[in-house]
């Protein structure tokens, strides 16, 4: 159940069954109650053929009535008749005497027979309906009708017909039967149903989760959704969403003007601080012992004004407003200069610096000042994490439709668990990593190189093993147009 509308298509099909199974018990319940009027007619319909038949039968045969050895008895010339009669049938002479008794009358035990005839004493001057249980063990209840037989000779006195209480026309077993065999096709109905109403209700939402999914970094932030017509909680829910989006939008805006804006205050400061420190370290008069200081000094506002800038560059590429000069150049000469100058920074850790270009030019509309530093980038990397001895390679590879440049070292290699964060601005990997005597970095160099690789379209991977190398990989497209406004990782803003 990860969705909400296989949720509510439960709920709903659940919510049914329950629904028809109470309404089935109450259904159940009120149908098994006898209906008394039912019984009454019933009753009624059987005595009144019991006496017009006793009365035609008096006419034709005169006293219906034998006394055999004393005992009276129906004349045994009609009694047959009674015998299909499948109710429980008692006729009594006028002194309240047992003249007949039906089969099913026949068959109850001596102390039912008692209760079932009790309402014959003494006779019926009329017909009353009434209600008796005959044997409390099996809960045997009838419901009977007593009433005065006349015209039927001196010695008929009243009869009884009495039924089973229960209800007639209702079967509980048909019911039974109907439910069952319609609760699955009530489920599935209901399922199927519960699936579309959910799926109806849940299009607006799937739509809205839809746009919010294109909205991927502070670039996309501008962008609104579409606020469904009508007066819903959808509609609320869209105004709510870009009512939050137009807040992190400025909220985002004014971060970026921030960091813009204090990047440029802080580059003038910071270059009169540098002419000022140089100027003592050169002047004649500075005591020997104030150099190292004002060397340590020079060296922390070098890397305060490359920190400055690469925030000043990050920030206006933020907000779109570091435009690419895109000029035709051949990749190898860009590459031939920056191998020159890894060559000169890995020379004193005795490191080997070598290229691998295509022999023909490989031409690209490129920003090269931007790829230089990129490469830059790369190479001094490589050179600052690879240990004396080792190798840095440039590569450059001409494809079809891509142009491939690679950065390979013998370095000391990342993590598999660092790898994710190395693009993120500010991140460094443990600093006492770094080449014994070189500067530490300043943690935005990789976020400057990925905003370019993607600014020109293209893409920056990077593998690695700890202890054998990383290599860089920075695949240029060769027609597709460079990005404007390059996906940038929010959490990096
Ligand atoms: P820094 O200025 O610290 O070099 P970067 O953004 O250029 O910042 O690099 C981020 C981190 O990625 C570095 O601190 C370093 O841990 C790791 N890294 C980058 N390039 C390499 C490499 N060639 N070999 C090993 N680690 C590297």
């Amino acid at each position: 159940m990860t969705t909400i509308r296989a949720r509510l298509t439960a709920w709903y099909a659940a919510a049914i069954t329950a629904t028809i199974l109470i309404f089935g018990a109450a259904l159940y319940h009120e149908l098994q109650k006898p209906n008394p009027r039912e019984l009454d007619y019933r009753v009624r319909l059987q005595a009144e053929a019991a006496t017009k038949y006793l009365q035609e039968s008096h006419r034709v045969l005169g006293p219906l009535v034998d006394h055999l050895e004393g005992t009276p008895s129906l004349n045994s010339a009609i009694s047959p008749y009674f015998e299909s009669v499948r109710e429980y049938l008692v006729l009594v002479g006028r002194r309240g005497e047992l003249l007949y008794l039906s089969e099913p009358a026949r068959e109850l035990s001596f102390a039912a027979l008692e209760r079932l005839t009790a309402p014959l004493q003494p006779l019926p001057t009329g017909p009353q309906f009434g209600r008796v249980t005959v044997e409390p063990a099996s809960k045997l209840t009838l419901h009977y009708l007593v009433a005065p037989v006349d015209s039927a000779g001196a010695d008929i006195g009243a009869l009884l017909v009495a039924t089973p209480y229960r209800n007639l026309s209702f079967d509980p077993g048909v019911l039974l039967n109907a439910m069952l065999v319609s609760l699955p096709i009530v489920l599935l109905a209901s399922g199927a149903l519960g699936w579309w109403l959910a799926g109806a209700a849940m299009r607006p939402v799937e739509g809205i989760i839809d746009e919010l999914e294109a909205i991927t970094d502070g670039r996309t932030l501008h962008r609104r959704i579409v606020v469904p017509a009508g007066g819903d909680e959808i509609r609320r829910l869209g105004h709510a969403v870009n009512a939050m989006l137009a807040r992190l939008e400025q909220s985002f805006a004014s971060l970026r003007r921030f960091t813009a804006d204090a990047s440029h205050e802080l580059k003038t400061p910071l270059m009169v601080l540098r002419a000022g420190v140089e100027r003592t370290l050169t002047h004649p008069k500075t005591p020997a012992e104030t150099l190292q200081t004002l060397d340590e000094t020079l060296e922390q506002v070098n890397q305060m004004s490359e920190m400055v800038e690469s925030l000043l560059t990050l920030a206006r590429a933020d907000e779109g407003r570091a435009p690419l000069a895109l000029e035709d150049h051949d990749l190898r000469d860009i590459m031939t200069d920056i191998a020159e100058t890894a060559g000169i920074l890995g020379e004193e850790g005795g490191l080997t610096v070598t290229t691998e270009l295509p022999d023909h030019p490989v031409r690209l509309a490129v920003d090269a000042g931007r790829i230089r530093e990129l490469l830059l980038n790369l190479a001094t990397n490589a050179v600052k994490y690879t240990p004396a001895g080792g190798r840095v390679e440039l590569g450059l590879a001409d494809g079809v439709e891509e142009v491939t440049i690679t950065v390979r070292d013998t370095g000391i290699g990342i993590a598999p668990g660092d790898l994710p964060h190395i693009f993120e601005r500010f991140w460094r990997a443990d600093p006492a990593r770094s080449r014994t005597g070189e500067r530490a970095g300043t943690g935005l160099g990789l976020a400057i190189t990925k905003w370019i690789a993607e600014a020109h379209g293209g893409t920056i991977g990077v593998q690695s093993r700890p202890g054998r190398g990383t290599v860089f990989t920075v695949v240029l497209p060769k027609t597709g147009e460079p990005a404007a406004a390059p996906p940038r990782r929010d959490a990096e803003a």
